[in-house]
């Protein structure tokens, strides 16, 4: 960002949108040398008890971008790449997207340097409840609510809330969002975000005037939101001819069997084995012929190296920052309609924001409630972001941008600074 200590390929790319957005909007300059930067940035040492007696020492983070709309709110990610830049990045995205689609919360995110497949439950445990510990005074149901995000899921929460309520004394469901029904969770939060990731592929098509019942899809990633995406994809009659993860990929120009899949991921920590399809790589997965991709996994996946040869008709962003800037410059020029990030995976932190409204309440909807409300907001954002796109002749993802950060940089003028 601005300065070096968060500086890093992701953060450099989320200034840049960030600041193609501002210019368009002719942003107040104050606000947006202030938007630039997070409000605030903890970088953490969390010692963990291996199984083998030896105290390893992780690296955390927990960065809070803006709070003007709400609490910081923003999920906890653990992966080997986590970073103070690719942290930061991951916030202020949160911010665009909360703002977009109207949730009064501000933007955050957190994580541990580690491969959660490494560590054993005993470990990721110690390790979950050690990070809640060290943010424990930065973090609050009215000041900061973590989530999961990739590498983490509801246990990981479940753990999150017991720490945090273990301090305080008494059980605080409010704190952290994605977590078990049984502890004061929503229904349809595990499957928000491919679900609304659907939704929104859904609109684009009725826009673009495709039939979906003859369209083909190719999904990047099979963790909680490329699983659950091929799934309702597959639900709305969609061939999904191409999946993977992490190990390695499978193609089927006829169709691959969705649900053998989800049973297979349900059974094996990998999909590597699973029995249908050609191998496919995940790059050449990215390039393959179809109406709808959606990148579901890690960040900057699309590139000025492989843009040129997308064949896709909708590009729906399931992951946090998939497509590069540079990447974006080229499918302008081509004929694909982009579902950018901030709305195509908002679903996540849509129902997370339902979760804790029922938690502050302590009433509970049924899952038809929340995922007719998620709907609601998601199918209103999708066409405020249209609306912007052909009103000022600018692409999805700017359009979105610009909805977003308005919003954010409208509430800071009527605020003010403190000073
Ligand atoms: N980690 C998810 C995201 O990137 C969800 C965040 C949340 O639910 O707070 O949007």
């Amino acid at each position: 960002m601005a300065t070096i200590e968060w500086r890093s390929p992701a953060s450099e790319m989320a200034v840049k949108q960030f600041e193609v957005a501002a210019e368009k909007l002719n942003l107040d300059s104050n606000v947006a040398a202030r938007l630039k930067r997070p409000d605030r940035a903890l970088i953490l040492s969390v010692p963990t008890r291996m199984d083998d007696g030896r105290v390893h020492v992780f690296t955390g983070y927990r960065v809070q971008h803006n709070d003007v709309l709400g609490p910081f709110k923003g999920g906890i990610r653990y992966h080997p790449d986590v970073n103070l830049g690719e942290v930061s990045a991951l916030a202020m995205w949160m911010t665009w997207k909360c703002s977009l689609v109207g949730l009064p919360f501000g933007g955050a995110k957190g994580g541990v340097a580690c491969d959660p497949m490494e560590l054993s439950r005993n470990e990721l445990q110690g390790m979950t409840r050690r990070y809640t510990a060290e943010i424990f005074n930065f973090i609050g149901p009215e000041v900061d609510v973590p989530a999961p995000d990739m590498g983490t899921n509801e246990q990981v929460m479940a753990w999150v809330m017991d720490t945090y309520s273990q301090h305080k004394g008494y059980a605080v469901a409010e704190i952290v969002t994605g977590k078990p029904v049984e502890i004061g969770g929503t229904l349809g939060r595990r499957e928000a975000t491919g679900r609304g990731l659907v939704y929104t592929i859904i609109e684009a098509a009725k826009h673009l005037k495709i039939d979906l019942a003859r369209c083909t899809a190719a999904v990047q990633g099979f963790g909680n939101v490329g699983s659950v995406a091929a799934k309702q994809l597959a639900s709305v009659g969609i061939k999904v001819i191409a999946l993977s993860d992490r190990t390695g990929g499978f193609y089927d120009p006829n169709g691959l069997p969705v649900e053998c899949f989800l049973e297979y991921a349900a059974k094996n920590p990998e999909l590597r084995g699973c029995p249908y399809g050609e191998p496919i790589g995940n790059a050449d997965l990215l390039e393959l012929k179809c109406d709808i991709l959606v990148p579901a996994a890690l960040g900057m996946q699309i590139t000025k190296e492989n843009a040129g040869r997308l064949k896709c008709r909708i590009l729906a962003e399931g992951a946090n920052g998939p497509t590069t800037l540079e990447a974006d410059e080229i499918i302008k020029e081509k004929e694909i309609f982009v579902v950018p990030d901030v709305l195509a995976n908002a679903g996540g932190v849509i129902v997370s924001y339902f979760e804790w409204v029922q938690d502050l309440q302590n009433f509970f909807w049924t899952e038809d409630e929340v995922n007719k409300k998620l709907r609601d907001i998601l199918t209103k954002a999708f066409h405020e972001v249209l609306g912007v796109s052909q009103r000022e002749k600018v692409g999805m993802r700017l359009a979105a941008l610009m909805l977003g950060v308005n919003r954010v940089a409208r509430a800071m003028l009527w605020r003010g600074l403190y000073a």
